[in-house]
This record gives C-alpha cells, structure tokens and sequence, in this order.
C-alpha cells in the first residue's frame, strides 16, 4: 500500500479481550495501530497484543494511559498527529465493571465506571474530532453492551454508562455527519472475555439460560461487526447501535 494510503487506527483498551480481536481483525500491512491500556504497568498482554500485529505487517503502539484522564487523552492524541499525521479511526472500547445492588453501591464505583466507560468516550472522541472533519473522514465505534438498553440487576453504574454512550453516539454521528465522519455504536451481550470471567458461576449460567442462541459470544464476534462498520460498505451507516448478543435482546 502507498504511504499517502495509509491509515491510522486509535483503540482504546487494546490489550486483551474484545480490543485484542478488534485490533487483529483490522491489522494488515498498510494500518498503524495505536491502542492503550491502564493496569498493569507492565503489562505483558499489551506486549502480545504488539507482537501478534506485528506477525501481520501492521506497525502498532501501545501506550500507558487512562482514557478518563481528559488531559492525558488530549496530549495521547496530539502525540499520535504528530507521529502519523492523521486519524482514521477510533474505537472506544476501554471498559471496567464495578458491579454491585444500587443499595450498596459505593459512590466511588459510581464515578469510576462513569469514568472510564463514559467520559472516556467524550475525551477520544472530543480528541479527534476536528482531524476527522478536517480530513473529511473519519470511523468511530463505541462499544456500548445490551445492558444499555435492557438494564441488569448488579449493574446501574455499567448500564447507566452504557445507555449514556448510545446517546452519544446518536448525537455526535449528527455533528459530525456532513464532514463523513460516521459514529456507530456496537452493543454486545455477553462475550467470554476476563471481564465476563469474573463473574460468579450462577451469573454466567442465568445469562446464558437467556440467550436464544445457546451459547456466549466470542470476541471475534465483536470485531467483525466493528470492522464491517469502519470497512467502505458501511459507509451510509451512521447513528446506528448494532446489537449482537445471540438473541438475548431483540
Ligand atoms: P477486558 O477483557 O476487561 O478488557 C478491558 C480493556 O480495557 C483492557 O485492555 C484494559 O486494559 C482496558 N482498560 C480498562 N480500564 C482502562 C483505563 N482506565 N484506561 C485505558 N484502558 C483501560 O474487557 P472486555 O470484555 O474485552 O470489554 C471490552 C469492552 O466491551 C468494554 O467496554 C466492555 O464494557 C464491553 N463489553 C463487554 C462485554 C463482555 O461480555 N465481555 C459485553 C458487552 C460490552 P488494562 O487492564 O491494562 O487497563
């Protein structure tokens, strides 16, 4: 691919689980990456996340940072214009839970997940915006979850957070639509990754009895769908939340 054709991923929370599939399904020669991740400081699946996209021909970085930190996320993204010139895409992905009954929530688990799963998607977003519109290009996907829309007993800080990026989505894909910047939101179910690890084994079999489909979903099954929705052939889809979830909502 020629130089001038190059493009230029951002995904945030890329070093494992469903940001790992996201950046594998998008690496190939021609593509730089670049993703973070927060905690460890050392992480080694950060490092295998590098390694196995370098096995693909795609140059790729991984950098420390909390992606609700607002002013670390404008100097994150200011360093990736002047290494690369451009951004070309943004996935906001990074995500935590801190679940737990409204009546015991803690205030600080409240401000966390609104944190990282939220304002997070304000400060990237926000952060490339005007490279976007001054391209006249430009791919976001927020990865929002089926909770946003359904609720769950255990998660009001999770769901509120993601509904708030449905919302979002909505509203910045109208902002941004005249410059052809299209911003898509995905809402899994459940997928099998460390996150949906954590939970207790009667959780995971009460999900699972509600999925028509029988089974969790994979990471991968996630990363199609973002990679369809970042690809040419989407490119008159904005606006829209995609739901993928074996059937649990409908
Ligand atoms: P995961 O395996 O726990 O991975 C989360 C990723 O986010 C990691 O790379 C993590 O890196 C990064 N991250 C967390 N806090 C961060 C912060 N403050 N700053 C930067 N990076 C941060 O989770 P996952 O299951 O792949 O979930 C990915 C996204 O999908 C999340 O938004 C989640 O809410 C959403 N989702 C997941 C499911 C599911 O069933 N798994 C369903 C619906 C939606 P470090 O650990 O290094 O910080």
């Amino acid at each position: 691919m020629a130089e001038d054709s190059k493009k230029v991923a951002v995904v945030t929370g890329g070093s494992r689980g469903i940001g790992r599939a996201i950046i594998m399904a998008l690496a190939e020669p021609g593509l730089t990456v670049v993703f973070n991740h927060f905690d460890p400081p050392e992480d080694t699946a950060a490092d295998e996340t590098i390694q196995m996209a370098q096995d693909k021909g795609c140059e790729i970085e991984g950098i420390r940072l909390d992606v609700a930190d607002y002013k670390a996320v404008q100097e994150f993204i200011a360093g990736v214009l002047d290494r690369h010139g451009r951004v070309d895409i943004l996935v906001n992905n990074a995500g935590i839970t801190r679940d737990t009954l409204l009546m015991r929530m803690k205030e600080v688990d409240w401000d966390a997940v609104l944190a990282v799963n939220l304002k997070s998607v304000f400060n990237c977003t926000q952060a490339v915006a005007r490279q976007m519109t001054k391209q006249r290009y430009g791919r976001v996907v927020n990865i929002a979850s089926v909770v946003g829309a359904m609720g769950n007993a255990g998660q009001a800080n999770y769901a509120a957070s993601k509904a708030g990026i449905m919302g979002f989505t909505k509203s910045v894909a109208r902002e941004l639509a005249s410059r052809n910047v299209t911003v898509n939101a995905v809402a899994p179910g459940f997928i099998e990754t460390e996150m949906t690890a954590q939970l207790p084994e009667k959780a995971k079999e009460a999900f699972l009895t509600q999925i028509p489909l029988g089974r969790a979903g994979q990471p991968e099954d996630v990363a199609q769908v973002v990679k369809f929705l970042i690809s040419e052939e989407a490119s008159y889809i904005t606006g829209q939340v995609i739901h993928l979830n074996g059937g649990m909502y409908m």
